[in-house]
């Protein structure tokens, strides 16, 4: 297939300083929770991405010294040269598809805890970053930087910018985004210095204009210098001479970047989740910096429509579609484009899970794409499977996000699979959630994996199909997956974490009674103890069909756990909007005689709330019976034809759409394989012995 020539000018080439993009896709920095400890895992992501088109693939924040130490986050570093050898791992794994490799250089300053080098983090006037998450949250405030200290980090940044240069890297950038030390200069609010880097806006700039013009020194003819800068802020700050600060601010350093990369002030803003952010939603803020400068410009704006970018790109908001989730939901987003098959597109849906794992610390996961961070340690290729030769059947028990995966993986390697689901529409627990206030844009997970199952000839679904253990052995099949999905329970817990039995009282539901059309009546209270976003968005819900809602939680926050998805602000601004009564650190006690009895999980203080109906969103338990039965019906499965019986997604573990889509990638991958190797462990490269290898 052909490019469609409305998404010819996307595969443009752009020149960027001394180097060429080979077309407009622009794999922005982002991180993945990979560092120098795993450095095939992850020149395997990067280069996957390369090979799947992105023109550019940028690594995470790499830090230029260890007074810029996120720990116990995950960071790349570049601080001497024993970490050149694993950078050079991917930049070649770049390379090799013809891309760029870029280079995000970092300094966290007061952003960052230091808590490893234990070194008083950086600032320009003593002004502490505020954390709002427990995981950024220190007790160390940041000192002042003196002069000394300005000309040593400019000094890291050439000797990081050096190295980044022979490990091989085409863009190295300086980074003034975010609460980092680049940002922390430019903001008033941050910056009371009375010398020369402090006071007017020209002054402010300095200490940014300074790391640009020594890391250009650092790197040579070859390479480029690009500035990512967060301009949301100061485009909201008035100027005396210009339309705004930012305005200011880019003008001042039009032409010294090779590249501008604009973007947000938080992860909140930057990353939004779909439920409360659209596609290409920063255009308001950075639509102006082409107008002010005349080098290429780069942004995001989690752009999966072709449309969407080509718009960007005439209406001249940007040169360079900037991609960090789109290009982990999808590597091969690029090429698919290129080719004309944009059906085939696996959309990031916006769930902000591979925000989550760096904030668990871990390499990135991602709902849509189960081999994201799998491609080394696994060998999973997003779009390559190794044709089975078995002539072995797989019957698929269960259409929800676990069956589709499994059915769609195992298909394409060859396996001739049946699907049967026991509804009269795929999707499984997708079908009710997708209809809730925000959570539509979640539905490409069946509809990705749907459309193509729907083209193979090496498949058959089946709606309207529930079937029994006797069915499932009459139909013959070699591999059995039982995907049956999980069901909510009225299960309450103590303030010591211990089940205390069921509220199996009237009036009492459960999300999966909502999603069999049964609604509560009367004043409703939504009590979450899941904290996720399902307690959240059924309080929304109910409240938007005209429900008086109130919601209680025993964490301290409305979807706590949403922090880790940067959801948890518009959480609390959506229920607020809708009129939901938030009540935090509460125990649901008891329900009878309209009244709730509440007690405070740390005082045990009681109260009484008015209500009609409870929903209670906590504990999901395996819908496996059919698992069970099989299990118990036949002991000689080897005698029947059987190789293999697995129970697969939630109703295996119940969990999040990640954790289904996983387990049914893994499942069927592992079919018909017996090696029990889980995955390949990773070790660091390095060229030196432990210490500091100096240049
Ligand atoms: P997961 O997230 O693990 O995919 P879901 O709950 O989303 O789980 O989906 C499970 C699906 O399995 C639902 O669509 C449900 O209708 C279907 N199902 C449950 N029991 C049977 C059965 N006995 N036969 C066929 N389909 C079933
Ligand atoms: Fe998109 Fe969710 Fe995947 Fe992140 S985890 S890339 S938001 S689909």
């Amino acid at each position: 297939m052909t490019t469609n020539p409305r998404y010819e000018v996307l595969f443009e080439p752009v020149q960027i300083g001394p180097v060429t993009a080979p077309n407009r896709f622009y794999q922005v920095p982002h991180a993945s929770g990979m560092t120098e400890a795993n450095p095939r895992v992850r020149a395997a992501f990067r280069g996957t991405k390369a090979e799947g088109g992105w023109g550019v693939v940028s690594t995470g924040a790499v830090s230029t010294h260890p007074s810029s130490d996120d720990s116990p986050l995950p960071f790349a570093r570049l601080w001497d040269d024993n970490d050149i050898r694993s950078h050079a791992l991917a930049c070649d794994a770049i390379h090799e598809h013809g891309a760029l490799a870029a280079v995000e250089l970092w300094h966290g300053g007061a952003a960052v805890m230091n808590r490893t080098s234990r070194i008083a983090p950086y600032s320009p006037s003593g002004i502490p970053w505020m954390a709002t998450h427990v995981g950024f949250m220190g007790n160390q405030r940041p000192r002042t930087m003196s002069a000394e200290d300005i000309r040593q980090v400019l000094n890291w940044q050439a000797q990081a910018a050096r190295r980044a240069h022979s490990a091989g890297y085409d863009i190295v950038y300086v980074y003034a985004g975010m609460g980092y030390l680049g940002y922390e200069f430019l903001l008033e609010e941050y910056n009371h210095r009375t010398d020369a880097y402090g006071g007017s806006v020209e002054n402010r700039v300095r200490f940014v204009k300074e790391l640009l013009e020594i890391s250009k020194e650092a790197v040579g003819e070859d390479c480029a210098v690009a500035l990512r800068i967060s301009l949301e802020e100061l485009r909201a700050k008035p100027s005396d001479n210009y339309a705004s600060q930012a305005h200011e601010v880019v003008s001042l350093m039009s032409d010294i970047p090779d590249l501008w990369d604009v973007k947000m002030d938080s992860s909140p803003t930057d990353c939004g989740a779909s439920r409360f952010r659209a596609e290409a939603a920063h255009e308001p803020v950075i639509d102006f910096v082409k107008q002010v400068t005349d080098r290429p410009v780069v942004g995001v704006g989690r752009f999966t429509s072709p449309d969407t970018m080509v718009s960007q790109i005439k209406r001249g908001v940007l040169d360079l579609i900037g991609g960090a989730r789109p290009s982990i939901a999808d590597p091969f987003l690029p090429n698919k484009i290129r080719e004309g098959r944009e059906d085939d597109i696996r959309e990031c849906i916006g769930c902000n899970i591979c925000i989550s794992s760096w904030h668990d610390g871990v390499p990135v996961r991602c709902t849509q794409n189960a081999t994201a961070g799998e491609e080394w340690r696994r060998g999973w290729h997003p779009e390559h499977f190794t044709p089975t030769s078995s002539s072995a059947a797989l019957l698929v028990v269960g259409g929800g996000p676990a069956g589709l995966e499994a059915a769609l993986i195992a298909a394409r390697q060859g396996f001739s699979v049946t699907l049967a689901e026991r509804g009269t529409e795929l999707g499984g627990r997708l079908l009710f959630e997708t209809s809730l206030p925000g959570l539509s844009t979640w539905g490409r997970v069946r509809d990705y994996r749907l459309q193509a199952l729907q083209q193979m000839p090496n498949v058959n679904l089946y709606l309207d199909s529930e079937l029994s253990a006797k069915d499932i052995l009459e139909l013959e099949h070699q591999h059995i997956a039982i995907a049956t999905g999980a069901r909510w329970t009225r299960m309450l817990y103590s303030s010591l974490e211990i089940p205390v039995g069921h509220l199996n009282v009237p009036g009492v539901y459960t999300p999966d009674d909502l999603a069999a059309g049964m609604l509560p009546q009367g004043p409703t209270l939504v009590y979450d103890f899941d904290n996720y976003y399902l307690g959240g968005v059924i309080a929304e819900h109910l409240a938007t069909l005209g429900r008086e809602v109130s919601y209680a939680t025993p964490a301290g926050h409305a979807s706590a756990w949403t922090i880790m998805t940067n959801e948890q602000p518009f959480v609390h601004q959506a229920l607020h909007q809708h009129g939901v009564k938030v009540h935090t650190l509460q125990l649901l006690k008891s329900f009878h005689n309209g009244e709730a009895e509440m007690a405070n999980i740390f005082t045990g203080d009681t109260s009484q709330y008015a209500c009609q109906s409870i929903v209670i969103v906590g504990h999901r338990s395996p819908r496996d019976e059919l698992y069970q039965q099989l299990q118990s019906s036949s002991g000689d499965f080897e005698a029947m034809g059987i190789h293999s019986v697995k129970v697969i997604g939630d109703a295996h573990a119940p969990g999040a759409l990640v954790h289904a889509v996983h387990s049914g990638h893994s499942f069927a991958r592992s079919l018909e394989q017996d090696s029990d190797t889980l995955y390949l462990r990773d070790i660091p490269v390095t060229d030196f012995p432990p210490g500091h290898a100096a240049t």
